[in-house]
């Protein structure tokens, strides 16, 4: 099948048309993600600058308006691409699934406006998301079109684990719970290290590092997320590139008294944080590199991340009841040799011991870095969202 992902940003659209197998016949949704699928990226690219049209600097009309012109952009790209091949469906990436929805779903209008019912717990992103939706629609008003969520996969969590110790009533009359995001790529990782340890989705239990521009760390038990380290946005959890992660939470009422507005503590906590704010530089390699040089903030910041994510390895070994393995996924966990040998010094006290080159070693597939007598393996397996964006699009609508 052809299918067209899209992953729409408040400024950006990311596109990739795909050719995709539905994985699993018979099943639908992403759990059909298990890798034996045929799957080939036909076409990919990215517009930016929506809704700064006419404003470059150089005089040159390089933005678009709005995303229905992005649409139509993007449309023509893959018209003259596919040279009158028509697509098949349309996969869109949901940041926000809210409580309702734990799987990919097919769209109609009821669903898009629910999608636009959660824009408050999202306002970045499921604004972009349903504008992409009601720009397809109005295209191609009859190629089926799914919605895959980054919330979804953390449905399972149990409620020990999604309340936060604050009145009820914030929770019911806000939402204001641990959703959980990464979803998609923990699911699909979840999957692939499972199937590299030859064991059946649901009869693996692990922890699951996403380290990329954001991060996150999930607790899988029997194939289910029990438990992540993002929360009720983003925010939470992991040290990441320009993001905290965890921080005492009187520290914002602190900066509120000092006469910081809630936009300052957005900007300081989601911009300015994380490795950007320890080392001054949110791009892994080049924290690397100047630790390496001697940098002492550089060195501060990997410690600082490390030992963070060192802590909830830790701590999700005793929520699965003693993880399978340790995962590590995306742009850092994939790439940095360093950082991941930060990360499994630390774990020593559970037996966790690295096997220091294959570690070193790059690689582009699965692979174990842990030595022969590590308690657990420790594995490297490379993410691909949009992948798993399109295989369960594939599943879902191959069942229409
Ligand atoms: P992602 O959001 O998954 O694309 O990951 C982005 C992060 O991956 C950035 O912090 C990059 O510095 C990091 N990254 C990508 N390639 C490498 C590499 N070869 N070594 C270290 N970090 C890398």
């Amino acid at each position: 099948m052809l299918i067209l992902v899209l992953n729409s940003g408040s400024s950006s659209i990311k596109y990739q048309v795909r050719e995709t197998a539905n994985p699993n016949p018979g099943t639908a949704g992403l759990d059909a993600t298990d890798g034996t699928g045929s799957d080939e990226v036909l076409i990919a690219g990215t517009i930016e600058r929506i809704g700064e049209a006419g404003t470059d600097d150089g005089g040159q009309d390089s933005g678009v308006r709005n995303h229905t012109e992005a649409l139509e952009r993007i449309g023509q790209a893959v018209g003259q691409a596919l040279h009158g091949r028509g697509l098949d469906a349309v996969g869109h990436r949901v940041v926000h699934g809210g409580e309702r929805f734990s799987a990919p779903v097919l769209i109609n209008n009821e669903i898009t406006r629910a999608i636009e019912r959660l824009n408050p717990l999202a306002p970045l992103h499921n604004p972009a998301s349903v504008l992409g939706i009601r720009a397809i629609t109005a295209k191609w008003p009859d190629l089926p079109q799914v919605a895959v969520f980054d919330t979804a996969f953390h449905r399972t969590l149990p409620e020990h684990a999604w309340r936060y110790a604050v009145p009820d009533e914030l929770y019911r009359n806000h939402g204001i719970r641990r959703y959980g995001f990464h979803g998609t790529s923990h699911q699909y990782v979840a999957a692939r290290a499972a199937r590299f340890l030859e064991l059946p989705e649901d009869g693996f239990s692990g922890v699951i590092a996403h380290l990329g521009n954001g991060a996150s760390v999930t607790a899988i038990a029997a194939g289910q997320s029990v438990d992540t380290s993002m929360g009720f946005t983003p925010l939470a959890g992991l040290v990441m590139g320009t993001r905290s992660g965890d921080i005492d939470p009187s520290i914002l009422l602190f900066l509120q008294r000092q006469g910081m507005d809630a936009d300052a503590i957005d900007e300081l906590l989601n911009r300015r944080s994380g490795l950007a704010g320890l080392a001054g530089n949110n791009d892994m390699r080049s924290v690397v590199e100047a630790a390496d040089a001697g940098g002492r903030s550089a060195q501060l910041a990997l410690d600082v991340a490390g030992y963070r994510l060192a802590k909830y390895i830790g701590a999700y070994h005793v929520a699965v009841g003693g993880a399978q393995a340790v995962v590590f996924t995306a742009g850092i966990g994939e790439n940095s040799w360093q950082f991941r040998a930060n990360v499994v010094e630390r774990l020593a006290a559970l037996g966790i011991i690295l096997d220091v080159d294959a570690n070193r070693a790059p690689g582009r597939t699965s692979r174990r870095i842990s030595a022969q007598g590590s308690a657990i393996p420790v594995l490297v397996v490379p993410t691909d969202e949009e992948r798993a964006i399109a295989e369960a699009t594939a599943a879902l609508v191959s069942g229409l």
